[in-house]
């Protein structure tokens, strides 16, 4: 059975002492409240051994936002598989587009940083969609088809069943506009039927598969309501205990 999972992506947000307050805001909703899925964060790196302290019980899954390509060494400003591992980090965000956009990461990046952190037994949340001119050119199947076999493909089946895959559409991101339920589930059916023509169905109906893209406490619901979106990815929403809860409560009939 495939995992519900709301995951918060923080990106560059809150200083220190907003990161705490809203950690321990979070960490009280999850005592009060039993949610129909697993919570995760992505706090900003410097904030990621706070957030273990915090959740000192695994009530919310700890992620990376990013991790680096190498396994050790002379890469000022990178953090690598092993230190998250040895946190106990749930996982990593791997190639959100923001990082595609700025940093120039790749599909091959990508590939590369979901076997360290499987390795690490750390779990990938591997980002991947397209962008507005991709879409709007009718591209979009083929191009969410490139970026799954690129970076996922070379894995094994029993590799694979580990990753998150997280279908965020760039212009969706932190625009306001949001793909419409179906659009969603058209991907997100397209990409579980890529990984079962390679690895089989039964594979492909264990991984989870998640939205992402101004995901908001009044659309949540219905989005999750889709057979193949098995959660969300959420920005800027994520950022406030009230707005994420509504989120997490989409998965509540
Ligand atoms: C994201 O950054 O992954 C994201 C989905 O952002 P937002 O919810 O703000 O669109």
């Amino acid at each position: 059975m495939r995992k519900n999972i709301v995951a918060g992506n923080w990106k560059m947000n809150k200083n220190v002492i907003e990161a705490q307050q809203l950690m321990f805001q979070l960490l009280e909703y999850k005592k009060k409240n039993t949610t129909n899925c697993e919570v995760w964060i992505a706090p900003p790196a410097m904030y990621l051994m706070m957030a273990k302290d915090v959740f000192s019980h695994n009530e919310i899954g700890v992620l990376a936002q990013d991790m680096s390509e190498y396994e050790s060494g002379a890469y000022t400003g990178e953090i690598s598989a092993d230190m998250l591992e040895s946190i106990h980090a749930t996982g990593t965000l791997i190639g959100h587009s923001e990082r595609r956009q700025y940093h120039g990461e790749t599909d091959s990046h990508c590939n590369v940083k979901v076997k360290l952190a499987l390795d690490k037994g750390l779990t990938p949340i591997y980002c991947n969609g397209e962008t507005l001119e991709q879409r709007k050119s009718g591209q979009h199947l083929e191009v969410v088809k490139y970026q799954i076999e690129v970076a996922l493909f070379t894995l094994t089946a029993e590799e694979i069943k580990k990753v998150v895959i997280a279908y965020e559409p760039v212009w969706a991101i932190g625009t306001g506009e949001t793909a419409s339920p179906e659009q969603a589930q058209e991907i997100h059916k397209h990409i579980r039927t890529l990984i079962a023509d390679k690895y089989g169905k039964d594979i492909a109906d264990e991984i989870s598969i998640l939205y992402g893209g101004s995901v908001k406490p009044d659309n949540a619901k219905e989005i999750f309501s889709q057979p193949d979106i098995d959660g969300g990815l959420i920005g800027g929403a994520a950022l406030k205990v009230e707005d994420f809860a509504k989120i997490i409560e989409g998965f509540n009939s």
